[in-house]
């Protein structure tokens, strides 16, 4: 049988020829002292593209979230978050244990509104509230299929909490996709933000690292937690060299990986086996439910495998599929016929 073709997760892309070779040329230091220099060129780099002050290379995007509770939250206190975000679903309960928060989530879909925001910061002045310090929006979100935040309300949201005192970070693991779905430059997008993160090891297909950007005095909080965390490297430039290589080579070409998740939402749309609202899939990613009636997750997950086609099962009913660099066009119209021969 072919290689099969691998929709779990963006993460699973691996480094091309290319990317190979510029991780074999990287100049590197020690980054603890400050001394590498491909990992200093990246974070120069992403304080530019992110439209802040500083920046700071971590081993992964969960590091980065956590890294941002503990600067911008203190034990005991309330982060709003949409539902299903990562911090509270694919982070092992770090939230609790790392940064000793409780999440609260609210809106829909991976989305909130202002409204809903405002709505759920707890009262202040009785000492029985835990004090609401930080609002994290998620964008593009995972769990939600991949959909893109509306700025708009970002920046209502963000201008709602800064207003009484809350801080705002951004999950943006997926800034990229955002940033090409949406049309509007990653600063852009970030500019409302305390603190951002976002990931090289996802669509952007690199081995693996993430970053912070943010203010200097932030950066700096941000710089002790990662080393309190274990997450300081030394030779880091062989990472930061295969970030670089896929920001120059990788971030346009997430338009393609967008056109590949709509052809396969959209045959997966035609089923009757499937629930999938089509408005969702704007990026590269398609969750979609299996009707009562229909066979369950983990049972299509398991006959996809069958047929070479390899799926997330996200729940009892929830599949998730994801498109990226190591999925060819043909790929994905192939994976498409065999789900919806499985399908009906
Ligand atoms: C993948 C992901 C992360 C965490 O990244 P890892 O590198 O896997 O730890 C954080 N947030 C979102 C939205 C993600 O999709």
């Amino acid at each position: 049988m072919d290689a099969p073709i691998d929709l779990r997760s963006d993460t699973v892309t691996r480094p091309t020829a290319a990317m190979r070779a510029a991780i074999a040329a990287a100049p590197v230091g020690d980054d603890q002292y400050g001394e590498d220099p491909t990992t200093n060129e990246l974070q120069s780099r992403c304080t530019a593209l992110l439209g802040h002050e500083a920046a700071l290379w971590l081993p992964s995007g969960t590091m980065a979230n956590q890294v941002a509770l503990r600067v911008l939250t203190r034990p005991g206190d309330e982060v709003i978050t949409s539902r299903e975000a990562h911090a509270g679903w694919h982070e092992a309960g770090a939230s609790a244990a790392n940064a000793g928060v409780q999440l609260v989530e609210v809106g829909r879909g991976g989305l909130f509104g202002a409204d809903e925001f405002v709505a759920a910061i707890k009262p202040r002045g009785l000492p029985v509230f835990p004090p609401t310090t930080l609002v994290e929006i998620e964008n593009t979100h995972n769990r939600g299929g991949g959909v893109v935040f509306a700025q708009a309300e970002v920046e209502r949201i963000c201008t709602a909490a800064h207003e009484r005192g809350i801080a705002c970070y951004l999950d943006g693991a997926r800034l990229w996709n955002a940033a090409v779905a949406s049309g509007r430059s990653e600063a852009e997008l970030a500019a409302p933000f305390d603190l951002v993160g976002v990931s090289f090891s996802k669509g952007l297909g690199a081995p693996g690292g993430s970053l912070l950007a943010g203010s200097r005095a932030l950066i700096q909080a941000a710089e002790r937690q990662r080393r309190m965390l274990g997450g300081a490297m030394r030779q880091n430039g062989l990472f930061a060299a295969a970030a670089l290589h896929a920001l120059d080579h990788h971030r346009e070409r997430l338009a393609e990986d967008h056109r590949h998740a709509r052809v396969l939402a959209e045959a997966l749309a035609a089923s009757p086996a499937v629930e999938l609202d089509l408005a969702t899939v704007q990026t590269n990613i398609v969750v979609f439910r299996l009707a009562s009636g229909a066979p369950d997750a983990a049972t299509l997950v398991a006959r996809a495998r069958e047929r070479g086609v390899l799926l997330n099962a996200f729940a009892a009913r929830t599949v998730r599929a994801v498109t990226h660099l190591d999925v060819s066009g043909a790929q994905v119209e192939r994976a498409a016929a065999i789900l919806s021969e499985l399908l009906g």
